[in-house]
């Protein structure tokens, strides 16, 4: 791979951008094309796992000039009654921001000038929806509509990254078989402000991240910086994620129809989701978890809620190394981990040294699906023990304590 590439990167989320960061940094052009608004990607934002390489990447190529995200520290599993019943650690540095902060930092390091680069500066356009990538010849062209002006267009690249999420168009016209998969199970989420809540919740949950199991789920919380990046206590966020088991059936498809009677297969976007549905989720709140957690619902303006899916991507190259899938769109993890953003990172990250003539482009793409395949396994483990309290083989070496009985709360 020499000379300067005209790059189109599709989806301009952590995935996208991260890997335009790094082409642009070593002098190519760059342009994302993304699908949605600002405004719709802010809507689904909440807390992020900013880990292993998606920090190593932060630190090499966006330098943030102040700290954007807390350090986490041991994860507790507290009963009903606010006590300690089990506790596990990290088993390296590990950090919390949030999606917002994360996309805002990434994105003015992408737009901002290169003194001395010879790239032109890069490009990201919203409300740009690919609709296919087909070689010709030894380009890629791309076909994308613009939503606004509902014109059509087309562009010529050397090389297409295809970051456009676990529900890829990419991915499905190349892999219509790999098709994320329902897990069983949903989350909800929110994100309140330290400062609307009581003391007595303070005092359990400022700075750590607290975990409950009940019939069918777990809660947790988690502490992150304010959108504005502040660290201060009170300005602080908590971040609540529930887990919930949920067959498809009557309930999950009430549960993911938004105010305006719309059926979602994925998310209801904050702001999106019914009262009685949120009324019903605080009432079963108020009967299961301990008074912290209810004070988090309580306070929570904006609640969504996700299917939970996952899948992986057989292969990450296509057209003779013209056409990479990355980010979520090769691999769809559950959540439990906080790795989809490091898996991103970890592929940008190794790009380069393709870019550079260090790695093969084969041995880029082995590496991302060994990578894959072990994160899979991990993060399905790791959300088994969550929900059971049992630890599975794999999570022996990191979780030793947990297979003591830890107290559920009944349905
Ligand atoms: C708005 C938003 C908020 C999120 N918030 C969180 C969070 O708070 N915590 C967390 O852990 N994870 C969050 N995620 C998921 C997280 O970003 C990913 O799991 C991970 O970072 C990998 O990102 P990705 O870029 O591969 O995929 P995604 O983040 O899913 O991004 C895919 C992007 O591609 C765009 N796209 C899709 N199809 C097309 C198309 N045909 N043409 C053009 N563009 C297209 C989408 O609009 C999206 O911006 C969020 C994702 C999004 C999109």
């Amino acid at each position: 791979m020499e000379g300067t590439k005209d790059v189109i990167i599709i989806g301009g989320s952590l995935s996208g951008l991260m890997h335009a960061i790094v082409l642009k940094s070593l002098g190519h052009n760059v342009r994302i094309l993304e699908r949605s608004s600002p405004e719709l990607l802010r809507s689904q934002a909440a807390g992020l796992g900013t880990g292993g390489e998606l920090q190593q990447l932060i630190d090499e190529y966006v330098k943030p000039e102040s700290p954007y995200c807390t350090t986490l520290g041991a994860i507790e599993w507290i009963n009903k009654d606010g006590e300690i019943v089990g506790q596990f650690g990290p088993s390296r540095p590990f950090y919390l921001s949030t999606w917002s902060i994360v996309y805002r930092l990434c994105k003015s390091a992408l737009l901002q000038p290169a003194p001395g680069s010879s790239a032109k500066p890069a490009i990201y356009e919203t409300g740009q929806l690919v609709k296919s990538v087909h070689p010709s010849g030894s380009k890629i062209n791309v076909e994308y509509l613009d939503t606004v002006s509902q014109q059509h267009h087309a562009l010529e690249a050397d090389l297409v990254i295809a970051a456009d999420g676990g529900n890829s168009t990419i991915r499905r016209s190349l892999h219509p078989e790999v098709a994320p998969q329902y897990s069983g199970y949903v989350t909800w989420r929110g994100a309140v402000t330290e400062s609307e809540v009581s003391e007595a919740t303070r005092k359990v949950l400022h700075g750590r991240t607290i975990m409950t199991r009940m019939e069918a789920g777990y809660i947790m919380s988690y502490y992150v910086p304010a959108e504005n990046g502040s660290l201060s206590p009170g300005d602080c966020q908590y971040i609540w994620v529930w887990y919930q088991m949920l067959p498809e059936g009557e309930e999950f498809n009430s549960n993911l129809t938004d105010a305006d009677s719309r059926q979602h297969t994925t998310t209801i976007p904050r702001g999106r989701m019914r009262e009685e549905i949120w009324a019903k989720m605080r009432a079963r709140g108020r009967k299961h978890l301990s008074s912290p957690f209810v004070d988090l619902l309580e306070h929570t303006h904006d609640p969504f809620l996700s299917a939970i899916r996952d899948c992986k991507s057989p292969k990450a190259v296509f057209h003779d190394g013209k056409l990479l899938l990355v980010g979520d769109a090769f691999s769809l993890f559950r959540p439990h981990a906080g790795a989809a953003t490091s898996q991103a990172a970890r592929q940008a990250l190794s790009l380069v040294k393709v870019l550079k003539g260090d790695m093969s482009l084969e041995a880029w793409e082995t590496e991302a699906i060994d990578h894959a395949q072990r994160i899979h396994a991990f993060t399905n483990a790791m959300g088994s023990y969550c929900f059971t309290g049992v630890v599975p083989p794999i999570l022996a070496a990191l979780l030793p304590t947990a297979n003591e009985a830890m107290e559920q709360t009944k349905d």
